[in-house]
């Protein structure tokens, strides 16, 4: 538990978030400002500042954000429909909260290329 980091806080309870899903590795909530209809966030229990600081360990935990993405895109009603898994780094990728995250959104037609 990193002191004044936001993910941990809501993983550990300390602060409220709609929780979609929890197992030992990882918590999944709702944005708190979506982007599209269903806009979920995944993250680790446990603190990994970015996918610019996974070492091997913390590979293992980044291949379950991706198999859990799945399984909540089918609780959130978004697999059959198509939905997209994004992972943001650093300055030009429009990283905010440095807990690593896997954002999962759906419900729209989503543009390509990002803005
Ligand atoms: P980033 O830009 O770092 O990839 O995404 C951070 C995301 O976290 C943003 O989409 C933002 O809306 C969301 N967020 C920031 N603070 C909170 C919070 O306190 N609760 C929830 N549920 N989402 C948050
Ligand atoms: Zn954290």
């Amino acid at each position: 538990m990193t002191q004044e980091c936001i993910f941990c806080k809501i993983v550990a309870g300390e602060i409220p978030a709609k929780l979609v899903y929890q197992d030992e590795q990882v918590t999944v909530f709702h944005d708190i400002n979506p982007a599209a209809p269903v806009h979920v966030l995944i993250v680790p229990n446990r603190h990994i500042e970015s996918l610019a600081t996974v070492d091997g360990e913390a590979a293992e935990t980044v291949g379950r954000l991706l198999t859990v993405a799945d399984q909540v895109a089918q609780l959130t009603g978004v697999a059959e429909t198509g939905y997209r898994v994004a992972i943001n780094v650093g300055r030009d990728g429009g990283l905010a909260v440095y807990h690593l995250h896997a954002h999962l959104l759906g419900g729209r037609r989503l543009s390509w290329p990002p803005g």
